[in-house]
């Protein structure tokens, strides 16, 4: 049985709003039917899974993973809670996995342990024979949600409207957007981009052409577009609300950038002040954000990178370094117990977790993994072949830049 494939939708304020927010640091796993008690949409399963207990549901997690073998491969994003990592075979940030995903030929199950749009790449570039499994349908992203496809098919129009079909622009998405867009940027000239390979993708398209549409994250548009010399003046938002996105029909010929209005729930509560707050209590501090922050963070931060340059840039610095994170709590935490010679802590001090990778609760990975062992794939994940011959498209250029 292939349980139905489209995710279930969830107004963006209610996934904006985490419930999981909180201002002591103990974010360890609860019964999911505890959990359920934050009142965000869940998917439903079975009450037995649901009243399971944290350690009931780690050792009948081992034993249903030992059981698959190398039938299956689980990969883990970075902002999952440590009970979910502890299974993943491989981890990292949405690009390193993605290039992860298309490599496991042998495996007959990728479970991907992350959000919808991750789920949806993984299919794109993983083999026919191969089911992606998504543990729990509502693990969408904010962010993603903020582009829905009709809307950028109407920018799109817009813009040849006031630009002429052949207008040198180049269309960028940042991974963390559906399939369809991705589609849409591969038939039309563009490409993808993740925060590790930002850079290197703008480089590719200003080769191509003179002004870029950069969806759905303004931030990491904004931030990567200063690298390039290009000025906050040269740069326009595009509302999907609003008659030309809000511009007129001049600005839109002057701008050098176009950048979706979408953001980022979590790292957009990042602030200057408390960079100057970590400065004032540590005064060696290093502050390293992830560039879906604000343009402000960023630049008032000593460096700024994806989650795996993060990662990298913290394992690497010397013992007794004292580095503030500006990036997603889960991840911060990890990194603080995985390296117990520094101080690692968050520039936020209220926990505040990704919502939606949180709701891949262990109770839902056992869910799946039960279901493989008994021959029933749930929550499979699929793309249509035509969005996704269009989409790989502009995957496939993303993994030849970099
Ligand atoms: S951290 Fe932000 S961009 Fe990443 S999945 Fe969560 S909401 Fe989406």
């Amino acid at each position: 049985m292939v349980a139905n494939l489209r995710p279930p939708t969830i107004p963006i304020t209610e996934i904006e709003q985490s419930a999981f927010c909180q201002t002591d640091e103990d974010l360890s796993a609860r019964s999911l039917e505890e959990e359920f008690g934050a009142g965000v949409r869940w998917q439903k399963l079975p009450l037995s899974y649901m009243r399971m207990k944290p350690e009931e549901l780690d050792q009948r997690i081992a034993d249903a993973r030992a059981k698959l073998g190398d039938r299956a491969v689980i990969l883990g994003h970075h902002y999952q809670r440590d009970e979910i990592i502890k299974y993943a075979d491989f981890r990292g940030d949405s690009f390193k996995l993605s290039q992860l995903a298309a490599s496991q030929e042998n495996a007959e199950f990728i479970i991907f342990c992350g959000v919808h749009f991750m789920a949806e790449t993984a299919d794109i570039l993983s083999s026919p024979e191969q089911k992606v499994i998504l543990p729990n349908l509502t693990a969408g992203c904010s962010m993603a949600d903020m582009a829905r496809i009709d809307d950028v098919l109407d920018c799109w129009d817009d813009l040849e409207g006031v630009l002429g079909a052949d207008n040198g622009v180049i269309p960028i998405t940042y991974m963390n957007s559906t399939a369809a867009i991705k589609a849409l940027c591969g038939r039309n000239g563009g490409i993808v981009c993740t925060s590790s390979n930002a850079t290197a993708t703008f480089e590719w398209a200003l080769a191509r052409g003179n002004k870029i549409l950069f969806l759905p994250d303004q931030h990491l548009g904004r931030n990567t577009a200063l690298k390039f010399g290009i000025g906050v003046d040269e740069m326009i938002i595009w509302n999907p609300f609003k008659p030309l996105g809000g511009n007129t029909e001049q600005q839109i010929r002057d701008a050098k950038m176009i950048l979706w209005q979408g953001h980022c729930s979590v790292h957009t509560r990042f602030t200057v002040e408390q960079i100057a707050q970590a400065r004032e209590k540590f005064p060696d501090v290093h502050v390293v954000v992830h560039p879906e922050c604000t343009m402000e963070v960023v630049l008032a931060a000593d460096s700024n990178g994806s989650t795996e340059y993060i990662r990298d840039m913290v394992a690497n610095a010397p013992a007794g370094s004292v580095i503030a994170v500006g990036t997603e709590v889960s991840m911060v935490n990890r990194l603080a117990s995985e390296n117990p010679d520094k101080k690692i802590f968050c520039l936020d001090s209220v926990v505040c977790p990704c919502s939606t990778m949180y709701r891949i609760h262990p109770a839902y990975v056992l869910w799946v993994l039960d279901g493989l062992n008994e021959g029933v794939v749930v929550n499979q994940i699929t793309v249509d072949e035509e969005t996704a011959t269009q989409a790989r498209v502009a995957l496939d250029r993303m993994l030849a830049v970099v």
